[in-house]
């Protein structure tokens, strides 16, 4: 926990309240000060720009920042800058290990995202404003397009754990941002019996907005869909973030919330943006980087590993970066209703990690994993780890639906899942715990850790 957690915890709720509005407005006044209001009108121009236009425009960005990276990195010196596949990938271990080669500019001068890495070694990056500005253009114009603007009512549910379980006894859930009108709830909190807390907050804030992490909201919209509840006055839309986004989370949530769910794709590491445009399609975003999809040789393809280039990565430079995730093309000649011409993305495929492996199926992935609940009753939540090759534990939070069998259901559609030879074992427990980071992560492959 750091200091400032600390000081927060033991501090007035008051108190705390006007802590985080403050705090909130410094980093709104960086985040969208400076160049903030040139960039959003950029992207806003560029939804119109001409393909020839967007080619100029991205060639532009790319050499700007290729020199600019050659020049102020260590790591970079020898960058081909001619030919983006020339270079070395760059991994997740490099940013750990040789931070100080790779970055541009000092700690103190620009702005230090951490990320919970998935090993437990945490990772540090830094932006400068100028990018966090840049950045913060693209996500509020995306927003924008969507109907969301500052001062809207928001439900915030993110990593932060400002929340103790005295305060869950106390009826607290969250934090209020008075000047901005958002309210900040704690992830780490959700599940059956501190639901009416949740639940009876929401009904009374009646946010028209949600933002945060997508297995915690549909976490609770699925207790809420259990006990027939609805919220009474309907959201507008669920912006998820950090997680990968189930088909099953835009059921339930958009069921109970009432609003659309509209994805992007990002990371605190500073990757480009893939975002979710008025027809609900994937679009990726060609000014904010290069999106490679490679298979294991590294040769383009359709549906594999991604290795992103970030444009606003100045601070940190994130060049052919391994970025852990999976994604899927759109076929090349395939084009959206909505009218922009930047490149689809048929689906966001998850975290590369995010497999069991099966000694007659190979790696199972994660979206294949997750529809095995599909058309069982009773289960909440559920959770499937692995530390040896022959066996898997499942954890699963259950409501009073469920019975033996629907037990052995599960158990059927997991085994057509993961073959006969792997054995598996059902564990009910009240309560899966989230990340230290707050995610929660339906599969965890702890193979060699
Ligand atoms: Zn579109």
């Amino acid at each position: 926990m750091s200091l400032k957690e600390k000081v927060i915890k033991k501090t007035p709720m008051f108190v705390q309240s006007s802590a985080i509005s403050l705090f909130n407005t410094y980093q709104y006044k960086v985040r969208h000060g400076g160049e903030y209001k040139k960039f959003r009108k950029y992207y806003a121009k560029a939804e119109n720009f001409s393909a020839d236009q967007l080619d100029r425009e991205v060639q532009k960005k790319q050499k700007s920042f290729f020199k600019y990276v050659k020049k102020k990195s260590v790591w970079y010196k020898n960058l081909n800058t001619k030919n983006i596949k020339d270079n070395e990938l760059l991994e997740k271990k490099d940013i750990i290990n040789c931070y100080d080669e790779i970055k541009t500019i000092a700690d103190k001068e620009g702005i230090v995202s951490l990320t919970g890495g998935t090993t437990g070694a945490s990772m540090k990056v830094v932006y400068t404003k100028k990018d966090m500005q840049e950045r913060f253009a693209v996500l509020d114009h995306f927003r924008a397009q969507h109907g969301y603007r500052l001062g809207k009512k928001t439900a915030w549910f993110s990593g932060k754990n400002l929340i103790t379980e005295r305060d869950i006894k106390n009826n607290i859930c969250s934090h209020y941002d008075f000047i901005n009108k958002i309210r900040f709830y704690s992830t780490f909190h959700v599940n059956k019996d501190s639901f009416d807390v949740y639940w009876q907050s929401l009904v009374k804030f009646r946010p028209e907005f949600i933002v945060g992490f997508p297995s915690s909201v549909y976490e609770l919209c699925e207790i809420a869909d259990s006990l027939g509840k609805t919220l009474p006055t309907s959201a507008k839309v669920f912006f998820p973030t950090a997680e990968t986004v189930l088909p099953k989370h835009r059921e339930v949530i958009g069921r109970v919330l009432g609003c659309q769910l509209i994805d992007q794709y990002a990371s605190s590491e500073g990757a480009p943006f893939i975002l979710e445009c008025t027809q609900g399609r994937l679009h990726i975003h060609p000014l904010t980087g290069v999106f490679e999809v490679v298979d294991e040789h590294l040769q383009p393809v359709q549906s594999g590993e991604l290795l992103v280039t970030s444009y606003t990565t100045h601070g940190t430079p994130l060049i052919r970066y391994r970025i852990g995730d999976h994604i899927t093309l759109a076929d090349s000649q395939d084009v959206c209703t909505c009218g922009s011409i930047f490149p689809l993305v048929k689906r966001i495929d998850g975290r590369t990690s995010d497999y069991i492996l099966s000694p007659t199926h190979g790696k199972v992935n994660l979206g294949n994993i997750s529809n095995s609940t599909k058309n069982i009753e009773g289960i909440i939540n559920f959770q499937i780890i692995q530390n040896t090759l022959d066996k898997v534990q499942v954890l699963i939070v259950i409501n009073d639906k469920f019975n033996v069998i629907e037990q052995d259901r599960f158990i059927a559609a997991l085994q057509e899942r993961l073959g006969l030879q792997l054995d598996i074992t059902i564990e009910i427990v009240d309560d899966i715990p989230t990340e230290k980071s707050g995610k929660f992560r339906i599969v965890k492959n702890l193979l060699g850790k």
